[in-house]
């Protein structure tokens, strides 16, 4: 396709452009320093254009109306085809995009000598008093009206072949794009009558006005636009602050990037206690991919000085950052944007942005992004602080596993699961070791904490994610395993008893002995649900009973199924 469009062009331009040279001849003798002044009026307009609701809107048409009643259709068509560079090079279009450079180029030149031989065709001349008889004012009017329709069909045309979109002709944009564009009309025709008139100075005197209206609406706009900006931060900065997990606000702020501003990559590094870079978020194209591991020292790299000055540090080309470079960065990137993430004036992390454009980020407000990132910056530490007293208030001091409580809530919302059909099985096994109080007396508490921990640990491992593990009092501990028979948890029970009776356990005792070691044996009592209960505390009750009447009282250091 893209192919394509560059052969329909580099055939068409030249042939139309020698074609119209040969049946409409320019009068070119005399004219040229005009000529040449209207080129540069007319590339000055298209460079500048009006922003309007934030998007640019290209005036050309009404200046491109009076070139071609002075000039006429081959001067109009190359000067329209000129004005163009200036347009297709703010564009800054990539690789994958410089198609648009034909298909824009071959889409004016179509309008341009489609609507001029209309006009031709109906009759249409370039005498100077064309405006005085209603025939030929009539198609004076008709000329920008064909224009502008040709234009719209051609690009509603390109949409839906070229870019595959599934739009309406009649669109509420398209209503707007003719009212302005009309209302522009008539400044073209005055500047054709005053021209005929007293000559280029009417371009001064049409010309200086609408460029300073535009550079005017410009200035307007963008100082608009940090105020919107800045109402928009206020509002994600409230919600960020929301968020208590870390994962989720990293989520949160990495969607708000991508949603202010432009751009295809974004990378978050931590800067940790030892002052080492991790990466904590990689999202490419709006898709997250796992961060890369490894670390990267903090005075090195793009972040270095970014971390040193405490200021953003901005690229605009790829050339500019590659020999500085020192960690991931995806071969397509052009522009780069690192900004510190700062709270109480201290580096906490870096943020990355990228895009494969080039100087993509020129006019990104950096005062608003930095605030943004203080925003992160707090609600991210703010998220980790709760994390972690969570984490405190769920686990076990000593064996780091779940501890009781967090326990019975899984296990409540564990048989929700079961209730609602999530799962359809779920199996608990208590453990209880054997005649602990023996190893207490014998080597001492500490000892006995070390059994512990390592007990944890060694069941922890054998059930891998097979299932939850928690310490669920002194000695005693339980594993949760969902969508698993009963069959295959009481195998896995055993196998566990296996290893804990096989291996055995050291202790260190004190600084001066060896360490000891020691064996240790476990009685295991198993419960399923929906089979044996259907409620958590019932649940627990009856893997209990398997563990103390089954187990325990039939000697120890076995597995026991509950049973009615
Ligand atoms: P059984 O085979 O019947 O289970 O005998 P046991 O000695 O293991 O059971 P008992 O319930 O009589 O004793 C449990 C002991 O576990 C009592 C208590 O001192 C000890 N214990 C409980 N929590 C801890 C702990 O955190 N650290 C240490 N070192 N010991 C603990
Ligand atoms: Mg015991
Ligand atoms: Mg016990």
């Amino acid at each position: 396709m893209k192919i394509s469009i560059w052969a329909v062009w580099l055939i068409l331009l030249p042939l139309g452009l020698w074609f119209l040279y040969q049946t409409y001849p320019p009068k070119i003798d005399g004219n040229t320093s005009d000529i040449l002044a209207f080129l540069l009026f007319m590339s000055v307009v298209a460079s500048m254009p009006m922003m309007i609701n934030g998007r640019p809107v290209f005036f050309l048409q009404w200046a491109s109306l009076s070139v071609f009643l002075i000039f006429g259709l081959f001067i109009e068509t190359v000067l329209v085809q000129l004005a163009l560079i200036p347009i297709l090079l703010q564009l800054r279009l990539s690789q994958e995009t410089r198609f648009r450079l034909p298909l824009n180029s071959s889409m004016f030149f179509l309008v341009s000598i489609s609507s001029g031989l209309i006009y031709y065709g109906l009759g249409g001349k370039h005498a100077a008093d064309i405006l005085w008889y209603p025939n030929s004012l009539f198609l004076v009017i008709l000329y920008p009206l064909i224009y502008f329709l040709l234009n719209a069909i051609l690009i509603f045309f390109i949409s839906q072949v070229v870019y595959q979109r599934k739009e309406k002709f009649f669109t509420l944009d398209l209503g707007w794009e003719f009212v302005t564009t009309l209302i522009t009309y008539p400044v073209g025709i005055a500047l054709y009558i005053m021209y005929k008139q007293i000559g280029l100075i009417a371009l001064v005197l049409i010309g200086i006005p609408f460029i300073s209206l535009s550079v005017i609406l410009r200035l307007y706009h963008s100082s608009r636009t940090v105020n919107d900006y800045l109402k928009e931060i206020a509002e994600l900065g409230h919600q960020l602050t929301q968020n208590l997990q870390v994962k989720e606000t990293i989520a949160f702020f990495t969607n708000s990037l991508y949603k202010l501003f432009k751009l295809d990559f974004v990378f978050i590094h931590e800067v940790d206690e030892s002052n080492a870079l991790t990466m904590i978020a990689r999202v490419e194209n709006k898709r997250v991919f796992p961060s890369f591991p490894g670390v990267l020292l903090i005075n090195e790299g793009i972040c270095g000085n970014v971390f040193s000055t405490k200021e953003p540090a901005i690229y605009h080309q790829k050339r500019e950052w590659l020999p500085i470079n020192k960690g991931y960065m995806p071969m397509e990137t052009e522009s780069v944007l690192a900004i510190p993430l700062l709270k109480n004036e201290q580096v906490i992390g870096i943020l990355i942005v990228g895009s494969k454009k080039k100087r993509a980020f020129v006019h990104v407000p950096l005062m608003v992004l930095q605030l943004l990132c203080s925003q992160f910056a707090v609600a991210f530490e703010n998220a980790k602080y709760f994390e972690k007293t969570k984490e405190f208030s769920e686990r076990c001091a000593l064996t780091k596993l779940y501890n009781y409580c967090f326990f019975e809530q899984l296990l409540t919302s564990k048989f929700q699961e079961l209730k609602s059909s999530q799962i359809n099985q779920l199996v608990l096994i208590m453990l209880d070791i054997d005649y602990f109080k023996s190893i207490n007396d014998t080597y001492g508490h500490q000892a006995g904490n070390e059994v512990l921990v390592e007990f944890a640990k060694r069941i922890k491992y054998l059930v891998g994610n097979k299932g939850i593990v928690a310490r669920y009092g002194g000695e005693e501990f339980s594993i949760l395993l969902t969508n698993i028979n009963i069959q295959e948890a009481s195998e896995l029970a055993e196998f566990i008893r296996r290893m804990i009776e096989i291996h055995s356990f050291t202790i260190k005792q004190s600084m001066k002995s060896q360490p000891a070691k020691i064996k240790i044996t476990a009685s295991i009592g198993l419960a399923s649900a929906p089979h044996d209960a259907d409620e958590p505390l019932a649940l627990i009750k009856h893997a209990d009973r398997a563990l103390y009447t089954g187990a325990k009282q039939a000697g120890r250091n076995r597995v026991a199924r509950y049973v009615k």
